[in-house]
């Protein structure tokens, strides 16, 4: 069973609200809970919240999780042109790798135009994860050259009761793609209803849950960049962009 946690570290709730709360207060429970779990995701930071919260992104660096890029400061791609949309990768890209290796990304909204992939690999990322298999995105496949593995998931579904969440996750396909935000680890006021029930305390609660229930069944817990050696890319299938099947 391979299944993997990521996280999107940006400011609380956007575009709804500018403030940090999350990334202050919610990142560093998730990295404690992780850390006591022994267990790695993947945190794809905007470079924006990288600049403001350097010792917390070191921190995902030396704890072994994985670093990597959720555009500038939350851009919508599918809103930009080809060359703004390049402009801001490539801005986000040298901040980041400040810190460490980056090689992964994911576009804030899940929206990533296609002519979008040759220029994410062009600058050096190998896995995009910015596809949903709830959106109807089906199967994994290297688009110009770069990994797409899908996310399973929406993120509140994370924060329904287990007695719930527990029947949706039994029928995912694998790999199993998770994704949370930091905000969703502090309690949200003032915003649309899937961003605040069961924020808090609660979702931290529940996210404990889910990384025990994938324990018990010796689940492995894989970063973005791991899967370049679970689907290993084949020349005619990289010019090609042909699904892949696991191993
Ligand atoms: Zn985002």
């Amino acid at each position: 069973m391979l299944v993997s946690l990521t996280f999107d570290v940006e400011q609380d709730c956007p575009p709804y609200l500018s403030t940090t709360r999350g990334v202050e207060e919610g990142l560093p429970k998730i990295l404690d809970l992780l850390g006591e779990k022994g267990v790695k995701g993947t945190f794809f930071f905007t470079a924006q919240m990288a600049k403001e919260y350097p010792h917390l992104v070191k921190r995902v660096v030396e704890d072994g999780h994985e670093l990597g890029c959720h555009t500038y400061n939350h851009e919508r791609l599918d809103k930009l042109s080809k060359g703004e949309a390049e402009r801001i990768i490539e801005k986000s890209l040298q901040v980041l790798r400040n810190f460490g290796e980056v090689v992964s990304f994911r576009s804030p909204n899940l929206q990533l135009p296609s002519e979008i992939y040759a220029v994410l690999r062009e600058k050096g990322i190998l896995v995009d994860s910015s596809k949903a298999v709830y959106k109807r995105y089906r199967g994994i496949s290297y688009v110009g050259g770069v990994l797409e593995i899908p996310a399973s998931v929406t993120s509140s579904v994370l924060r329904l009761p287990w007695r719930i969440q527990r029947i949706i996750h039994a029928r995912l396909r694998e790999p199993r793609v998770y994704f949370a935000h930091p905000w969703e680890f502090v309690p949200m006021k003032g915003v649309r209803f899937d961003c605040r029930f069961n924020t808090g305390e609660k979702a931290l609660e529940l996210l404990e849950r889910l990384i025990d229930h994938y324990r018990r069944e010796n689940a492995e817990f894989l970063l973005m960049r791991d899967y370049l050696k679970v689907f290993k890319p084949e020349r005619r299938q990289e010019a090609e962009g042909v699904s892949q099947h696991p191993r």
